[in-house]
């Protein structure tokens, strides 16, 4: 089939932190085919290319993109196994995640609920190994199918060729750029939610005297917390949790905790320690605080609301002071969450 490409697309309209620049392609894919035919032009064109699905955690830098965006759109939804205690369902990479979610949820099969309401495709779930209240997708795939830009060659990747960590993945590690996810694989449980959930979660049920926990039950919580800490992407441009919590190391946990009781720190093992970035935000003063038209959201400091900045060179400004004012103060380095094209 003709695949249609479209020339100077401003990539503000595809991310939903609504800055940046032109791409000076686009096109979408809805086959494996039609990557691997955009591939072959770009190559002899000596064009780069970008993958993006709904550029939920992407930024566009003001000169835009010299080359071809392929935006993901390829579906699919496929029960491929079903036992007493499990069902395997392959899902194409341009399935919108949470319509994935709610599917599984309605089936009654647990693994994603509480990763209710993340914006953005299947296929790229994988990428930063998305999670949300002690679920993430490492827990559930099995592997999952990919274009290998190196090779020309369609292949399959095991969970532990993935090199799942936090937020982090060889998708935005040591192979960034070179397999295009066309599916995901994942293994989902018959049995239903059980507790321990997470601390906000449990506290969300408890308040509410939810006792019995089935998928939809959770998936229904998940979504009214998420309400009060997140703003709606299509109403109020933003790219979720803007920093990545700060992991950590010994020595600096006990610098930390002798100047601050309360701080909260999070034994990861391997001698590493996580501390909610948003928690230092707020305890240097910035929530709420707004510069260069970004502002740090109230009820959430994680998270960057992009409200009357113009483009990326701001956005980069107010993120450049908080991550200066967070070092200055904690001599803690934190880090950006999206990717940048
Ligand atoms: C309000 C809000 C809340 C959020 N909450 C969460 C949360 O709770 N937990 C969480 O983990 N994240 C969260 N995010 C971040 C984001 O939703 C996830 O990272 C999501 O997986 C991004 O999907 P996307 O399709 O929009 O990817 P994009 O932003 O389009 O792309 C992200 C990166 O993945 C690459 N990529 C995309 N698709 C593919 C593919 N098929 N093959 C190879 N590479 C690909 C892109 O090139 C890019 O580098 C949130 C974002 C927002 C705006």
């Amino acid at each position: 089939m003709h695949m249609e490409i479209h020339t100077n697309i401003p990539l503000k309209n595809y991310t939903t932190m609504k800055i940046g620049g032109n791409a000076r392609f686009m096109t979408e894919a809805r086959t494996p085919d039609d990557i691997q035919k955009v591939y072959r032009n770009a190559k002899s064109q000596n064009l780069p290319i970008f993958i993006l699905g709904g550029g939920s955690n992407v930024i566009a830098k003001d000169e835009g993109f010299n080359g071809i965006v392929i935006r993901m759109r390829i579906p699919g939804f496929e029960v491929i196994a079903d036992d007493i205690n499990n069902a395997i369902i392959k899902i194409g990479a341009g399935e919108e995640w949470d319509s994935v979610v709610k599917r599984t949820v309605d089936m009654r099969l647990s693994g994603i609920e509480t990763m209710s309401a993340i914006p953005g495709t299947a296929g790229a779930a994988p990428v930063q190994n998305v999670g949300a209240y002690n679920q993430e997708i490492a827990d559930t795939l099995q592997s999952l199918e990919a274009y290998d830009s190196e090779t020309d060659a369609f292949v399959t990747l095991r969970r532990d060729d993935c090199g799942f960590a936090y937020r982090d993945s060889i998708f935005r590690g040591k192979a960034k750029g070179r397999y295009v996810i066309t599916s995901i694989t994942i293994k989902l449980s018959k049995n239903q939610p059980a507790p321990p959930f997470y601390d906000s979660l449990q506290k969300y049920l408890d308040e509410h005297q939810i006792k019995i926990y089935t998928t939809d039950v959770i998936r229904d919580a998940v979504i009214e917390i998420r309400k009060n800490r997140l703003p709606d992407p299509d109403t109020v441009p933003n790219s979720g949790s803007f920093f990545k919590n700060a992991i950590v190391e010994k020595w600096q946990v006990d610098d930390l905790s002798n100047q601050y009781l309360d701080i909260p720190i999070f034994d990861l093992g391997d001698d590493k320690y996580k501390i909610p970035t948003g928690w230092l935000i707020e305890k240097a003063g910035l929530k709420g605080t707004i510069s260069h038209g970004i502002r740090i959201f109230d009820r959430n400091a994680l998270v960057l609301v992009n409200e009357s900045a113009k483009s990326y060179s701001d956005l980069a400004a107010a993120r450049d002071e908080i991550i200066g004012k967070i070092r200055d103060k904690f001599r803690v380095q934190i880090q950006q969450e999206p990717l940048e094209i």
